[in-house]
């Protein structure tokens, strides 16, 4: 027998492990902005092409590599940033793990060119494909400008998985507004095939949130700062009435590094309690400070995730700390962002906490009150469960309640319809504002009325975008809508397929749009909510594989649209939607594979009654 287990060369090593690191060109932005800040830089512009997949260029004034620290760091697991294990725990960079520059060398050509302060000559490095194929001094400003040119090609099928520019720069934006957010102190600029999106100056937070995602929030931030022994939180939450039907802008930063926590999102949102209006996401930028031994930041390869020591009481504070700054705000609604930077401390979150306390504080008021059965946000200790309660509320707030109607009870009852030559069924009632009851022949029909309506939309807008004829309104008073960059981003991306539907939407500057017509069926004074809501579901729905980007946007529109459980409706109504849901192709279904209606005929009725 010959031995089968074979090294695998270095190029293939590094293009199988930057599979983690690098998934798309915002990866490879995220990474050299974060090398740039490790650098100390004062001043980091990125340019790209193509939304990076031509091109990713950064340029920063950083502290630069001698000639052969330039040729160490395009190896795998070469980082000046921590020598033993321990130094994870004290980790107060960006980097650490000492892949990215060998994962970006592994499936892009790169030209290094950096120069520290003290060399009279920097160094340039051409690299592709892991294989040096030129390095040489040469002179060059102090700092490093990296190139990466044609991302992914040695390796085109990963090239295939790239999306659309406009996706990829989406995700590129997001990447840039999270650095970007996290280190105010820095001027940052984005420029993309020549066109300069961001442009920003260094400043404070505040000043940086505003540059960034825009004017309007001039008035409506609330700031939270409070210290602890333990932890600190500064930042701000928009006020109640900037909350946004969309979730776009809520960012938490650990160390200033940006995370996403849904478990943190839950604290945020529950102490806005009954302040928000409903259905809408409150905005916040949130900056946690903490010992770096109370987090792991090695949990996951792009460290977007991370796993606090305490989780709770993280928790609690981040909770305890959005409601402390919520209450000086009603009691003095004009307060001035400026002005009010030491708020008091709560008492709950100005307790003194140490590693050695950790048993005092679980027993303390604090702890006890967010423990409480009887809260929203029940948490309790060594518990599984207590993921539960959160993750359903983060999750789903779109998915219609009433979806749940699925297999148990189905399993009950049959669909007669699935192939039949639908007879029109007579209409009898409603029930709970929700149901239709309908028979037809002897067996009857319990139709769910959201859904149904859902369905007769989701194959009228198909066609109207077909045949090209969409009705549309003109609005009264022509509606301005302001988004983020990228939820503009994603707008422009939609707005041909929104024209085929009957929306007018023109571009007015950046990131802002004017809303001039809307569908026959939107009612007046809703389009700007209308069109929030839909972002956001499209959003919500860009994981669902099984929908081309065109049916997506017309289910959430259909879906948006339709009439909701807990509508009264008379009988002409009623008829009218009945009749309409059997002229579908397929009436039994929701585009996204739930039941319409749930047919009960005289057996199974009998058998239910054990007769
Ligand atoms: P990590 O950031 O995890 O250490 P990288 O692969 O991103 O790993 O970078 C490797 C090393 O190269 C870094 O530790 C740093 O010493 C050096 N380096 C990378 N980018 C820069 C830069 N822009 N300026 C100065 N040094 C850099
Ligand atoms: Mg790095």
């Amino acid at each position: 027998m010959i031995d089968v287990i074979n090294l695998l060369p270095d190029n293939i090593a590094n293009q199988i492990a930057a599979g983690e690191v690098i998934q798309r060109p915002a990866s490879a932005v995220k990474e050299l902005l974060e090398n740039a800040i490790d650098a100390n830089a004062t001043a980091i512009q990125l340019f790209l092409n193509d939304a990076g997949k031509m091109l990713i260029q950064v340029i920063d004034n950083g502290k630069g590599m001698s000639e052969t620290d330039a040729r160490m760091s395009f190896e795998r697991h070469a980082t000046s940033k921590i020598k033993n294990i321990d130094d994870l725990f004290h980790i107060r960079t960006m980097g650490f793990r000492g892949e990215a520059l060998a994962s970006i060398a592994a499936v892009a050509q790169v030209e290094l060119k950096t120069k520290r302060a003290e060399d009279e000559l920097g160094t340039f490095i051409e690299i592709d494909n892991s294989i040096v194929r030129k390095q040489e001094a040469c002179s060059c400003a102090v700092g490093t400008n990296i190139c990466m040119k044609n991302l992914f090609f040695s390796v085109p099928a990963r090239r295939n998985f790239l999306k659309s520019n406009a996706a990829e720069m989406r995700h590129i934006v997001d990447e840039f507004i999270h650095v970007a957010l996290a280190f105010p102190n820095i001027f940052f600029s984005l420029t993309n095939n020549g066109q300069q999106v961001f442009y920003l100056e260094a400043g404070n937070y505040k000043q940086r949130f505003i540059q960034l995602l825009g004017h309007q929030y001039q008035t409506k931030l609330v700031p939270v700062k409070e210290a602890t022994d333990y932890l600190d939180i500064n930042g701000f939450v928009g006020k109640p009435d900037a909350a946004k039907k969309t979730r776009g802008d809520q960012y938490f930063f650990v160390n200033n590094r940006f995370i996403k926590s849904a478990y943190l999102n839950h604290a945020v949102t529950s102490a806005f309690d009954a302040l928000l209006p409903k259905d809408s996401f409150p905005v916040y930028a949130l900056y946690i400070d903490l010992d770096p031994e109370q987090v792991d930041i090695n949990v996951h390869p792009t460290k977007q995730e991370i796993k606090f020591e305490d989780e709770k009481i993280v928790y609690a504070f981040v909770q305890a700390a959005v409601k402390h700054a919520l209450a000086q705000f009603s009691i003095s609604p004009s307060i001035d962002f400026s002005l009010n930077a030491d708020i008091m401390q709560t008492e709950a979150v100005s307790q003194p906490f140490t590693q050695e306390k950790k048993e005092t504080i679980s027993a303390s008021d604090l702890y006890k009150k967010f423990s409480q059965k009887n809260q929203a946000h029940l948490i309790e200790p060594n518990e599984r469960s207590e993921l539960k309660h959160w993750k359903d509320f983060y999750e789903d707030k779109l998915t219609d309640e009433s979806s749940q109607l699925t297999n148990d009870r189905l399993q009950t009852a049959t669909f007669l319809y699935a192939d039949h030559n639908y007879q029109l069924p007579i209409v009898n009632c409603q029930l709970i504002s929700a149901y239709i009851i309908a028979t037809v022949n002897n067996n009857f029909l319990l139709i769910h009325q959201q859904h149904a309506h859902e369905r007769i939309l989701f194959e009228r807008y198909r066609k109207t975008m077909q045949s090209n004829q969409a009705v549309t309104q003109q609005t009264l008073f022509p509606a301005m809508l302001e988004l983020s960059p990228q939820d503009a981003a994603l707008l422009h991306e939609l707005l041909p397929d929104l024209h085929l539907l009957g929306y007018k939407i023109e571009t007015f500057g950046k990131d802002s749009f004017i809303i001039q017509g809307t569908p026959a069926d939107v009612l007046q004074g809703n389009e700007k909510s209308c069109i929030e809501l839909l972002i956001e579901q499209f959003k919500h729905f860009s994981n669902e594989l099984k929908f081309n980007k065109r049916d997506k946007l017309i289910h959430c529109v259909a879906r948006q649209h339709a009439i909701k459980a807990g509508q009264v409706l008379g009988n002409q109504e009623m008829n009218i939607l009945v009749k309409e849901l059997f002229e579908c192709k397929m009436p039994s279904v929701t585009p996204n594979g739930n039941a319409v209606f749930v047919e009960f005929n005289d057996e199974q009725l009998m058998k239910m009654f054990g007769r």
